[in-house]
C-alpha cells in the first residue's frame, strides 16, 4: 500500500473533554507523520460542505451545530493531516465505529464518545473514509502552503488587492 493522507478532526466534544493529548498519543501508535495541524473555527459553509454527504439526514442540522461547537461552547476544532502507509485504515481502526455504542470499547470513539438525546453521535474525532474523500476534505480544510509535503498538484496564482491581517 502506498503512502496515503487522511484528514483528522478533533471535534468540539474532544476539545471540551481535554482529549487532545490523549487522542494524539493514541494516533501516534500508527507511526504516521503529521504533515499539517491547526486550530480552526468552523463556518457554517465549511461544516455543511464537510458533511454534504449527509445533508438529507434528519440529524443534519444538529450535526452542523455539533461540528461548529454550538453544543459544547467550544467554537473550534483541531484539524490535522496524517500521512503514511495505509493511513486511512490505521486511523479509522483506532477511531472505531461511527456509532460510539457500537465502537470497540478500547477505541477512541468507544472510550470517549456518546449519543446525545437528539440522536447525534458525539464521537470526538473525524477520520476520512477513503482516498477521494480525504483529498476533498484536505483541500477544504487546508491551503497547500499549510501542508509540509506536496500531496496534490498545485498551480501558481496571484492574489490581487486582498486585505490581510498583519501584526500591528
Ligand atoms: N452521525 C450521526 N448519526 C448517524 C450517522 C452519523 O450523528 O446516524 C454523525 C457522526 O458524528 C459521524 C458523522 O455524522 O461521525 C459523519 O457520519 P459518517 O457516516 O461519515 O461517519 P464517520 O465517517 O464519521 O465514521
Ligand atoms: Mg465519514
Amino acid at each position: 500500500m502506498a503512502n496515503q493522507a487522511t484528514l483528522i478532526l478533533i471535534k468540539p466534544d474532544g476539545l471540551k473533554k481535554s482529549l487532545t493529548g490523549n487522542i494524539l498519543t493514541r494516533l501516534s501508535e500508527t507511526k504516521l507523520e503529521i504533515v499539517a495541524a491547526k486550530i480552526a473555527t468552523v463556518s457554517r459553509e465549511l461544516a455543511e460542505e464537510h458533511y454534504r454527504h449527509l445533508k438529507d439526514k434528519p440529524f443534519f442540522s444538529d450535526l452542523i451545530k455539533y461540528l461548529r461547537g454550538e453544543l459544547h461552547n467550544r467554537r473550534k476544532v483541531m484539524a490535522l493531516v496524517y500521512w503514511g502507509e495505509d493511513a486511512i485504515k490505521k486511523c479509522r481502526q483506532l477511531a472505531g465505529s461511527t456509532n460510539p455504542e457500537e465502537a470497540e470499547s478500547t477505541s477512541i470513539r468507544g472510550s470517549y464518545g456518546r449519543i446525545t438525546t437528539s440522536g447525534v453521535y458525539e464521537n470526538v474525532i473525524h477520520v476520512s473514509s477513503e482516498d477521494k474523500e480525504a483529498e476533498r476534505e484536505i483541500k477544504l480544510w487546508f491551503h497547500p502552503d499549510e501542508i509540509i509535503v506536496n500531496l496534490y498538484p498545485t498551480k501558481e496564482a496571484v492574489e490581487k488587492e486582498k486585505k490581510i491581517k498583519v501584526w500591528a
